[in-house]
């Protein structure tokens, strides 16, 4: 265990700042923890594989060797003080559960954890993980959709509410917002506006779309799916 001291100083030092540990530096565990970087956020990266610890040095804040399923380890590498940890393993199922039980047991604040499937995600989310994601079915969904429809974009906030991207049908053009409708007819808001290179732009009454104006429309997912289908 002597080594993981040589990092625990340095783990204490970004635990205490906007940071998140992320446990499992897969495709998808890499992917979040580079984003998390991009985006100003500190991250302590673990991973059991020395190559892929090896591949993430001087990418990721700190990068360290180690086993999660073993509590001295989180402890020595200072994980109990972070009040954000991701648990990305997927495929091995004991190991994942057997780091988010001990991460509940050391009082991590908020743990997200990623699900293999819906028996894993049903036990994680009995043990307390906070968040449960999904991402092979919530990725497999919003590419349905994408596939579908005309949405250039489409999230799902939550199930049966969504969010999408689309180019502003001929109804609701050339007139104000305010003026179509279009929640009435459609049950859908138009929340924002992007024309031409423009950037985007909050939407209210006084808009007024134009051909080939993308908007970004929010609503339950059957009315936002139909509004994306007209032209
Ligand atoms: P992805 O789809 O994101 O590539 P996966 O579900 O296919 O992930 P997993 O085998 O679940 O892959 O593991 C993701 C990463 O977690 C791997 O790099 C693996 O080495 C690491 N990992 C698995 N178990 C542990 C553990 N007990 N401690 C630390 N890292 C682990």
């Amino acid at each position: 265990m002597a080594k993981f001291s040589l990092f625990s100083d340095t783990s204490r030092r970004i635990a205490e700042a906007d940071s998140v540990a992320v446990i499992g530096l897969g495709r998808f565990g890499s992917a979040l923890a580079e984003e998390l970087m991009s985006s100003g956020t500190e991250v302590l990266g673990i991973d059991r594989d020395e190559d892929l610890v090896q591949s993430f040095n001087g990418v990721l804040t700190q990068v360290v060797r180690g086993d999660s399923t073993k509590e001295e380890v989180l402890r020595q590498l200072a994980v109990d003080q972070f009040d954000r940890v991701v648990v990305a393993i997927g495929h091995d199922v004991q190991a994942s559960i057997l780091t988010a039980s001990l991460l509940l047991q050391l009082k991590v604040p908020i743990i997200w954890a990623k699900a293999e499937n819906e028996q894993h995600g049903r036990i994680l989310e009995q043990l307390g993980v906070h968040h449960v994601i999904y991402p092979e079915r919530t990725m497999g969904r919003r590419v349905a959709h994408l596939v579908r429809g005309a949405a250039l974009d489409y999230l799902e906030i939550e199930r049966g509410y969504s969010l999408a991207k689309i180019t502003a049908p001929s109804s609701v053009r050339g007139i104000p917002l305010g003026q179509t409708a279009i929640r009435q007819k459609h049950g859908i808001t138009v929340a924002a506006v992007a024309s031409g290179r423009a950037g985007w732009h909050n939407a209210d009454n006084s808009t007024v779309l134009s051909e080939g104006d993308r908007i970004l429309i929010v609503g339950p997912t059957v009315s936002v799916e139909a509004f994306a289908q007209l032209r």
